[in-house]
């Protein structure tokens, strides 16, 4: 059997989970209305079926002052019950188990009825927390315990209270969050208090037969955080309160730390759960950049864990345990770490998707059925788009063929997996490959049919997916030796010097400064070890919170990122992951010029304008990442000469074209053909 650990149940409260894969906690957007709720059910129906042995849902909260937002989901009275029947029994009829995470928000709710330990505000929200009182606290407790007793009732089979983050739990047990010198701060014991009592009493009234999950912080990374020693202690006392299962959390939200992005090492914390588990005695899961089964198997194997957990990997495929059962992981459609339709979606209050799957969280509106009539179908283009269309349409039962220009698939994807820390890019590509074969399409490498041969051959159908290509400024001297455009650079047709000007400070700029810059790790210790030290992670612990000073490597090169707009570069990167590139870029010396002009290129540089006046950088190379263009004009052709073609992806538009809109616009394409 493939992943004999991995798939190996386990007995948690006394309740059988039919394998190790645990779906972790995310927020879609869904949790929030119950008119949501039944395309929720579907969305963890879906998981379910794909084989994951226990689901958790997003956060819900105990009351009002715990929500995440107003109005977001909660679960505080019988009312509120039956929405979540829908989703216990949809995973349940599937043969999953289903814990509702009990999320108090504290000070990090987006709203003025938020309470915390103290009325401290937090560096990521603009509202400051009444600090709650005696009374308050009770009541807090009692809503916490009446939560897990309505989620009993509703048919789960536990609750995870979400200790981490710097969520409230986790604001009582920091002292970076909790100044009170009361019985519920002060000392260790009490401001480990609440986190006791939430379990003490919950375990109290749910009885001995449901899952009481804990989601503890193994990692704070805020200065003022816990020490390992308190947490391992915190562990044990948890567990005498009746904790069933520990979940690993890292880094609270403020952190300045990354945590998931694509730039954290697979399994980058797993040393984390592992300290957890030789401190305690309930299974223990693992977390956070775990999208591989073998990485899985691995952890599992070697004992640092019982379980894992994943979210976004199940976003990007439902089907990643039956795929990883049945012996084709290779199927699999991995998780790139990129947040760009999942987290960053919710950040904007918008529901979650996921950027190689846009069919996550819209199970019930992007529905790919068998085809009514087998149809002979053709993709012009195989990047991200044309991929995603080639794909689907074939899943549909379609006689796909798929024409590429290169020798290799993948467009503009294979400019970004050549990125330090979009190495995961590499993975989509297999996935698209294997795929490809397996279904059957005829793929058509290096060639690019003109609009007579396809007539010639009477497709039924056309898509084209002739993609981007990059635009050429109208700066003097552009065609200079030292001039290279990003494709050349990223595909390594050209290097650049020591010195380098970036033209364009969109995704692009972004990602060549970090190939210029980052050092490429060799191996897997290398990568955590050059993360850790990067970001000033203690290994140890030792540190409150696990932080030290960051140690930067040497910049490779000198680097200067420019773009015409006055206002911050890179702007327009994710809420999510924008920051860790501005900080990574900084920390590696690159020099970010806004409100330039370019005056032109010579052999001493590059002339502009700048806010301080007229200025020459004088560089080795000038990489030019002015975002694209789109080669939409053979789409008119095929269209003009009465051909059935549909252009989708960058064909179509180039204006604010990303990989997501690529792949939504292609699946979306072939699940009407
Ligand atoms: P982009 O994000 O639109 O950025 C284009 C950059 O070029 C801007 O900084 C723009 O700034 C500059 N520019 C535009 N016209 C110019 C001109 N005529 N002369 C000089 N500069 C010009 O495009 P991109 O960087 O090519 O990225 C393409 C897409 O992929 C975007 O949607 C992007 O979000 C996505 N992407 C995202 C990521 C990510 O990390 N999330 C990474 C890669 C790509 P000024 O006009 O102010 O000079
Ligand atoms: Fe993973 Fe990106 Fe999909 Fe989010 S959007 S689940 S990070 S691939």
């Amino acid at each position: 059997m493939p992943y004999p650990k991995l798939l190996e149940p386990i007995c948690v409260s006394g309740i059988t989970l039919r394998n190790r894969v645990v779906m972790g906690s995310m927020h879609t957007g869904l949790e929030d209305r119950a008119r949501d709720y039944p395309r929720l059910a579907e969305y963890f129906r879906e998981r379910a079926r794909g084989g994951v042995g226990l689901v958790v849902t997003g956060g819900i909260a105990p009351n009002r002052s715990g929500w995440v937002a107003p109005f977001a989901g909660k679960l505080a009275s019988r009312r509120e019950v039956a929405r979540h029947r829908l989703v216990t029994a949809a995973v349940h009829e599937e043969g999953a188990r289903v814990c509702l995470q009990v999320l108090h928000t504290g000070r990090y709710g987006y709203h003025p009825l938020i309470v915390a330990p103290s009325p401290l505000r937090a560096p990521i929200n603009r509202f400051t927390p009444r600090a709650l009182g005696v009374a308050g606290i009770e009541r807090q407790l009692g809503d916490f315990v009446r939560t897990a007793t309505l989620a009993r009732e509703a048919g789960y089979d536990g609750i995870e209270v979400m200790g981490s983050e710097g969520y409230l739990v986790n604001q009582f047990l920091a002292p970076r969050t909790n100044r009170r010198s009361d019985e519920w701060g002060g000392s260790r014991e009490a401001r480990a208090r609440f986190a006791i009592e939430v379990v003490r009493r919950t375990r109290a009234a749910v009885g001995a037969d449901f899952i009481l999950m804990f989601r503890i912080s193994g990692l704070d990374l805020v200065e003022e955080g816990s020490t390992l020693e308190d947490t391992l202690w915190l562990a044990g006392e948890l567990e005498r309160a009746g904790v069933s299962l520990f979940d690993t959390g890292i880094g609270w939200h403020e952190a300045r730390v990354p945590t998931i992005a694509g730039v954290v090492p697979r399994a980058a914390f797993a040393w984390v759960t592992r300290r957890l588990k030789a401190a305690t005695r309930v299974p223990v899961v693992a977390t956070n950049r775990i999208n591989d089964p073998s990485v899985a198997e691995d952890l599992l194997a070697a004992g640092v864990a019982d379980l894992v957990s994943l979210a976004r990997p199940l976003l990007a495929d439902p089907q990643w345990v039956a795929k990883a059962a049945a012996g084709r992981a290779d199927e699999i459609n991995t998780c790139i770490a990129c947040n760009q339709s999942c987290l960053d979606r919710v950040f904007e209050g918008r529901r979650a998707s996921c950027l190689v799957n846009p069919r996550a969280a819209r199970e019930t509106e992007l529905v790919v059925a068998a085809a009514r009539t087998r149809r002979r179908v053709a993709v012009v283009g195989a990047g991200p788009a044309g991929l995603a269309a080639a794909v689907t349409a074939a899943e549909r039962g379609h006689e796909v063929t798929l024409f590429e220009r290169e020798a290799e698939i993948g467009g503009q994807f294979r400019f970004a997996r050549e990125v330090p820390g979009k190495e995961e890019f590499h993975e989509t590509l297999r996935y698209f490959r294997v795929r490809l074969a397996r279904l059957g399409v005829r793929l058509r490498l290096g060639s690019a049919p003109g609009v007579e041969e396809l007539a010639g051959q009477g497709f039924d159908a056309i898509v084209v997916a002739t993609g981007v290509r990059p635009r050429a400024p109208a700066i003097p001297g552009l065609d200079h030796p030292s001039v290279i455009s990003y494709p050349d650079l990223l595909a390594g047709r050209r290097d650049a010097g020591r010195r380098v000007a970036v033209i364009g400070a969109g995704g692009i700029g972004f990602d060549v400064a970090t190939f210029l810059t980052a050092r490429r790790a060799t191996g897997k210790e290398d990568a955590l070890g050059q993360f850790a030290a990067e970001w000033g992670i203690d290994l140890d612990i030792r540190a409150p919170g696990g932080l030290v000073p960051p140690s930067a490597p040497p910049a490779r090169r000198q680097v200067w990122v420019l773009q015409r707009k006055p206002g911050r570069p890179g702007a327009s990167l994710g809420a999510t992951t924008g920051w860790i590139h501005r900080h990574a870029l900084r920390q590696r010396g690159v020099t970010f010029l806004a409100g330039v002009q370019y005056r032109g290129v010579d052999d001493r540089g590059l002339h502009l304008d700048a806010q301080d006046g007229p200025t020459c950088l004088e560089v080795d190379s000038i990489v030019v990442c002015a975002g694209q263009e789109s080669e939409s004009a053979f789409g008119e052709a095929l269209r003009s000469r009465g051909l059935p073609a549909e252009s989708i992806g960058g064909a179509r538009l180039a204006a604010e074209l990303d990989a997501e809109r690529a792949i939504r616009e292609g699946t979306e394409l072939a699940a009407r053909l």
